[in-house]
């Protein structure tokens, strides 16, 4: 059977979005090859991505060119969106106030239950929405929450097979610093 030109599209190891067409924010760069350029296209030149249904440019300097990360302009892979993503609710949870008042408990629940609809990297979402139907968010106050997140976190580190984390210092990670 031919392939449909939307398959023709997904380069190797790009992982496909709800609408089937390659979801750049769902895929590792280190898994998804992209367009190798030669050192005579990377000069002065531009290439070219299937990287979304209408093919993205690049614009590459030979530096980027090697790299196992996306180069800065890029749109963010899984892995980037993914730091970002912990850096915002660790440290959003480090400055959560200790006894939050009911509006802030209904905001940060409103928060963590929109991740698993909003969250661009789907499958990412729908782990996590399965993962907070069982472990329901503590926002009772800021320690409760910081190591509910800490144990979210690390239930994805193991999915991964990344190391866990000590969620005794989650301050130390994510609003005081090591001490000196
Ligand atoms: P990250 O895991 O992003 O961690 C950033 C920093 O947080 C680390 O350097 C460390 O200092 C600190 N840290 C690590 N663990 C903890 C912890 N438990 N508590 C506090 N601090 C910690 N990627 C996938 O491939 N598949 C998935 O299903 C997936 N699901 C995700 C679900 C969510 C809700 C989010 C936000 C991200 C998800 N990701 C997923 C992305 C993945 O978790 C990583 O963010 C990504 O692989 C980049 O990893 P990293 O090595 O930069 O460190």
């Amino acid at each position: 059977m031919p392939e449909s030109s939307t398959e023709r599209d997904i380069p190797p190891g790009m992982i496909t979005g709800p609408d089937g067409k390659p979801c750049q924010a769902c895929t590792s760069w280190r898994l998804w090859k992209p367009v190798i350029m030669t050192q005579e296209q990377s000069h002065n030149k531009s290439y070219t991505t299937a990287a979304s249904g209408a093919a993205t440019t690049l614009a590459a300097s030979s530096a980027s060119a090697s790299r196992e990360i996306p180069p800065t302009n890029c749109p963010p892979d899984s892995e980037e969106l993914g730091h970002a993503t912990w850096t915002f609710l660790h440290t959003t949870a480090a400055y959560y106030p200790v006894q939050p008042t009911p509006t802030q408990r209904a905001n940060m629940l409103t928060l963590l239950h929109s991740l698993p609809v909003l969250y661009p990297c789907t499958h990412c979402a729908d782990d996590f929405g399965e993962d907070i139907k069982v472990n329901a968010p503590d926002v009772s106050g800021r320690a409760g929450l910081s190591r509910w997140l800490c144990e979210r976190h690390n239930q994805v580190n193991r999915k991964l097979g990344k190391e866990i984390f000590d969620c005794a210092k989650t301050d130390e990670r994510w609003k005081d610093g090591p001490a000196d």
